[in-house]
């Protein structure tokens, strides 16, 4: 007679990137999964010595060390990256850019003390914020910058990217369902769980963390999260949030939390923080020209208001909304 076996589970986290690098995955041998996240978690380690800008020798700290006076030759991944990451300021208008790092810094967000610069401190960050002062050579894979004082960041979009890459190694190990999750912002939710159904991941209210808006179900996508509250200043009863629109220089306003689904965690943690600063309108238009791109936004109310989240692209399978 034929005996069916419980699929073996298991969950192992890696502190890593700023973060708590998590990953839940099944299969049939135990000893083999383990073995499998062990390798995964410390690979985002070699990922973040290349991809950290706080890292000394750090591939992008050899970038922003250099990049002003010469071309500077990078990895294939991080040139790809940074192309990824070109692809979609121009697709978003300039709303992601990963130049922005010197208004991120005037506003204090870098140093974790917000506060309202001056008109003239913001006008010489804006002077070097622009994803246009970035080259990218493709023959000789390096990068430059156009001017003195352009810096890169990859904070809104290294993550997901770690994220995929444990997928991928998870996928050539023929792992048939894992939760990939990093900081509780960036995830990658591959196949199903043990039993077939799709993975529930669930939307925390941004204004209270002991709720949730809305649960999605979903498989083989990225699921991301971006929003204000999750570091943030109030200044003259306004509050202002790290998240800055590149464009006027100003954090963004509209947007309490964004979460951004795509085919790649890399493509859903930087398009969470260009519908952070997009809104619900842009969001909507970007969504409807990428197909397999959706989103979940909850506006700022007005005061006194309930939060009112709006699903754009979602379906009823994969959306479930929560009482408010
Ligand atoms: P995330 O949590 O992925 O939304 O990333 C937010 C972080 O990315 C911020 O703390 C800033 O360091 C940086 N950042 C802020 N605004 C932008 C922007 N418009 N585009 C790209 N990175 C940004
Ligand atoms: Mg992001």
């Amino acid at each position: 007679m034929e005996q069916s076996v419980e699929p073996a589970v298991v969950r192992m986290s890696r502190f890593a990137m700023a973060c708590n690098f998590e990953v839940l995955l099944w299969g049939r041998q135990r000893d083999y999964l383990e073995a499998a996240a062990q390798q995964a978690l410390e690979d985002v380690r070699v990922l973040e010595g290349q991809l950290s800008a706080y890292q000394l020798l750090s591939e992008v700290d050899q970038i922003n060390a250099a990049a002003a006076s010469r071309p500077v030759r990078v990895s294939p991944q991080v040139f790809g990256l940074l192309e990824q990451a070109i692809r979609i300021s121009t697709e978003t208008g300039g709303a992601f850019d990963i130049t922005v790092g010197p208004l991120v810094r005037c506003w204090g967000f870098y140093q974790r003390s917000g506060r309202v610069p001056s008109a003239q401190e913001m006008e010489t960050a804006r002077a070097v914020v622009g994803y246009q002062h970035l080259r990218l050579h493709h023959k000789s894979m390096s990068v430059s910058f156009d001017a003195e004082g352009v810096e890169i960041n990859l904070g809104a979009v290294g993550k997901g990217y770690a994220v995929d890459r444990i997928v991928e190694y998870l996928v050539s190990l023929g792992i048939p369902g894992a939760l990939v999750d990093a900081g509780r912002s960036s995830s990658y939710a591959l196949g199903t769980q043990p039993a077939g159904e799709a993975w529930r991941l669930g939307v925390e209210h941004p204004l209270d963390p002991d709720r949730r808006v809305a649960v999605l179900s979903v498989s083989n996508v990225g699921v991301s999260n971006s929003g204000p509250t999750q570091q943030f200043f109030e200044a003259d009863g306004v509050v202002y949030g790290h998240i800055i629109d590149p464009r006027t220089g100003w954090p963004a306003q509209g947007i309490l939390s964004a979460v951004a689904i795509a085919p790649t965690a890399a493509e859903s943690d930087a398009l969470s923080t260009a519908f952070a600063v997009m809104g619900v309108e842009a969001t909507r238009a970007y969504c409807e020209a990428h197909s397999g791109v959706r989103a979940l936004l909850v506006p700022r109310p007005q005061a006194g208001d309930r939060v009112a989240p709006v699903a754009v692209g979602l379906n009823e399978q994969e959306l479930e909304w929560m009482v408010l």
